[in-house]
């Protein structure tokens, strides 16, 4: 939902309008609102604690109360929270809203779970650079990783005014649009600022996340967007009441022309997570195909009465977009293989270790760790 499909009544008007605020919040809030919290969004996370954004400014405040041991709900940039009204430095945080999107990722690490980047995304901003030759498997992966997260995908053909001929720009921007049905794409030159006005209301009063490759033109997009140097945005935060400041970033930022930009460390590199849904709505004529396919678990590899085949060899379907939905689709279920693994391997040391310490040991240990 974006605030400017919200009736013009009581949503804008509110203080956290300029950070995604909107009726739908406001009733999801309205049973801590009666216990006497205060609502705010979540701009920066860091060991447990994180800044909030709430109607009486940027409070700090610990998650102790909302830590569950699933690492994909832990607190993240962009989650919807209740705070305490008042209180020491830091408060506490009491709930998170349940989410309407997030982006997680696999962690590389031997951790075996997902790990959240970012919550309540509207949009997900692939910026693609005109400076270099398309990679369209790469434009794919990303919007495989959007749809993923809840988000709608757009496509950010950036630093256009590399590509002055407007018959070269068309051609370039028709070959995205059929990689990616159901996703606008623009063409941005944050270098002359055109094309961000058309961006800012194709993304709407949302928030938004900005998604590519490095070197694609992400920051520079960001700063254009917030009209200043994202690096520069710093919120000063008297820590402890005796005057000591501490310079913090935030990672979420209200855009001086409406709409929220989330920007994560992470968030930019991310690779796919158990995205099968994702990868499928990316093709979606694939999908579509395959219901024409005479076996239902047609693998559409040399199975008679195969409609994707059959497209390919009409040339109706691109060679390439095949292969390219099948590598994703491959990826994708290592990824989750390879998951699984390691958490019934987890799992196994768990059960041991529990073993061995006896139930009541560990029941202790847990209590005296909370
Ligand atoms: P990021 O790694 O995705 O954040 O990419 P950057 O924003 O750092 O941009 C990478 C390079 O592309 C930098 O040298 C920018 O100056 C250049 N660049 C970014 N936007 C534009 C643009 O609109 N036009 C041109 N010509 N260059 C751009
Ligand atoms: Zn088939």
């Amino acid at each position: 939902m974006n605030l400017s499909s919200l009736p013009a009544s009581s949503a804008p008007s509110h203080p956290l309008a300029p950070y995604g605020w909107d009726e739908g919040w406001e009733a999801e809030f309205a049973p801590f609102a009666e216990r006497g919290l205060l609502p705010g969004r979540v701009v920066r996370v860091d060991r447990g604690l994180c800044d909030v954004v709430t109607p009486a400014g940027v409070v700090r405040a610990d998650t102790e109360f909302v830590v569950p041991r699933d690492p994909m709900k832990v607190v993240c940039t962009g989650d919807w929270a209740a705070v305490d009204p008042e209180g020491g430095d830091p408060r506490y945080v009491r709930t998170l809203l349940p989410r309407r999107t997030a982006f997680v990722r696999s962690t590389s690490s031997k951790r075996s779970e997902g790990q959240i980047l970012a919550a309540n995304v509207d949009h997900a901003v692939i910026a693609v650079s005109l400076a270099v030759e398309l990679d369209l498997g790469r434009v794919e992966r990303f919007l495989a990783l959007a749809w993923e997260s809840g988000a709608q995908p757009v496509v950010a053909l950036t630093k256009a005014d590399l590509v002055p001929d407007p018959v070269a720009l068309s051609y370039l921007v028709r070959d995205v649009e059929t990689t990616a049905p159901g996703v606008p794409v623009l063409t941005v030159s944050a270098l002359h600022g055109d094309g961000l006005d058309v961006l800012v209301a194709t993304v709407g009063g949302g928030t938004s996340v900005l998604l590519g490759q490095s070197g694609a033109g992400k920051s520079t997009l960001a700063n254009a967007l917030l009209g200043e140097d994202v690096m520069d945005v710093r919120a000063a935060r008297d820590v402890d009441g005796k005057g000591r400041h501490t310079t913090t970033t935030r990672n979420l930022l209200a855009l001086s022309g409406g709409g929220v930009l989330i920007d994560t460390p992470g968030l930019r590199g991310v690779g796919l997570f158990d995205a099968e849904a994702g990868v499928g709505q990316v093709f979606s004529e694939i999908q579509e195909l395959a219901g024409g396919c005479r076996f239902h678990d047609c693998a559409h590899e040399s199975e008679p009465g195969c409609a994707v085949l059959a497209a390919v060899d009409s040339g109706e379907l691109p060679v390439r977009r095949l292969e390219s939905y099948r590598k994703l689709m491959r990826e994708n279920q290592w990824i989750v293989a390879k998951t699984d693994a390691r958490v019934r391997a987890e799992l196994r040391r768990d059960w041991k270790r529990k073993g061995a310490m006896g139930k009541a040991a560990m029941e202790a240990k847990r209590g005296g760790l909370r």
